[in-house]
């Protein structure tokens, strides 16, 4: 009996949606070890303003440098820890590298420039996101104000409740700003946005792909732009790659852009260098 019943549970977990949640288990477990042996690491991605010129500010975006699996993407292993509390414990070192990053930069005369974090749902759900940015600026003693940092948040957060929406509140108090990433992809109203913490909007890379042909996503990213302003709202559009969509981006008076075009993301050394160097030779003006 008991060895029938071995069995099944053998068949049972060699079904192919458990294959998944294996490995989902192991990911999580990897993952762990990861952040004791060091081996998550922070690239950072600039964003300009729209005449191509200066850097306003970088994004930070996580990787991991797996010893046998090489440099991984966040798209691999941040699903993973989200379905865990292993998101809180990730999105807290986050903060505590950045905020480290941004005194290293401070220490080697880099001028001040925003940097941009973000933070998933469950961080603010579940976590303590103020007490963690709070401790972490502590550790600098003033070099490191909560005003050079913006959390990057996605619609879906300002629904989940009360406490997201109060924790947002409570860093924009502290000095930081709120962006909402992805901004287009989810349902929230513009008329909802105006009662929230909020004070940029990133124009989701997809409706960037489509300009300047795209009727549609012209026409989405024109209304964006204009009632994002009308509302005291900063702009930042993801994910420019052609300079035909730079173009049509800055006749609409967009404000800030991302994206391959510019920069990858890259590590901190290259942000200082890129930054220093200050004068950006732009082959598309
Ligand atoms: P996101 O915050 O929307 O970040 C933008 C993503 O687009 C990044 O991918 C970036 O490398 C990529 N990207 C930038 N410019 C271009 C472009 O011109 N074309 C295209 N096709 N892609 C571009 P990445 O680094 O793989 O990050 C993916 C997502 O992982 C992020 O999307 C964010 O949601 C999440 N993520 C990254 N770092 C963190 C983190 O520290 N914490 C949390 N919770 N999530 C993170
Ligand atoms: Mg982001
Ligand atoms: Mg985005
Ligand atoms: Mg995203």
């Amino acid at each position: 009996r008991a060895k029938s019943k071995g069995r099944s549970t053998y068949e049972f977990y060699t079904s192919e949606m458990t294959n998944q949640a294996v490995i989902r288990f192991e990911t999580e477990a990897a993952l762990r070890q990861a952040l004791i042996n060091q081996e998550l690491e922070l690239h950072y991605q600039p964003q300009w303003a729209l005449d191509g010129v200066s850097v306003i500010g970088v994004e930070a975006l996580i990787r991991w440098q797996h010893p046998e699996r090489g440099l991984l993407a966040p798209g691999g292993f941040i699903p993973v820890a989200e379905e865990s509390n292993l998101i809180n414990e990730i999105g807290s070192w986050v903060i505590e590298e950045a905020c480290r990053q941004f005194a290293e930069w401070m220490s080697q005369g880099l001028p001040p420039i925003k940097l941009a974090i973000n933070l998933s749902g469950r961080q603010l759900i579940y976590g303590n996101v103020p007490e963690v940015f709070r401790t972490s600026l502590a550790r600098y003693g003033g070099v490191v104000p909560a005003s050079a940092f913006e959390f990057e948040v996605t619609e879906t957060i300002l629904q989940s409740g009360s406490k997201a929406v109060a924790e947002l509140q409570e860093l924009q108090e502290m000095g930081a700003e709120i962006a909402i990433d992805d901004f287009g992809k989810g349902y929230s109203s513009l008329g909802h946005l105006s009662q929230l913490p909020v004070d940029t909007l990133k124009i989701d890379q997809g409706f960037v792909k489509g300009l300047p042909d795209h009727d549609t996503n012209v026409a989405i990213v024109r209304a964006v732009i204009s009632m994002a302003h009308s509302m005291g709202l900063k702009v930042i559009a993801e994910g420019v790659e052609e300079p035909g969509q730079l173009l049509f981006l800055q006749s609409l008076n967009c404000d800030f852009g991302q994206g391959y075009l510019f920069c990858k993301p890259v590590v901190a050394a290259e942000i200082y260098e890129l930054v220093m160097a200050s004068r950006i030779e732009i082959p598309f003006q």
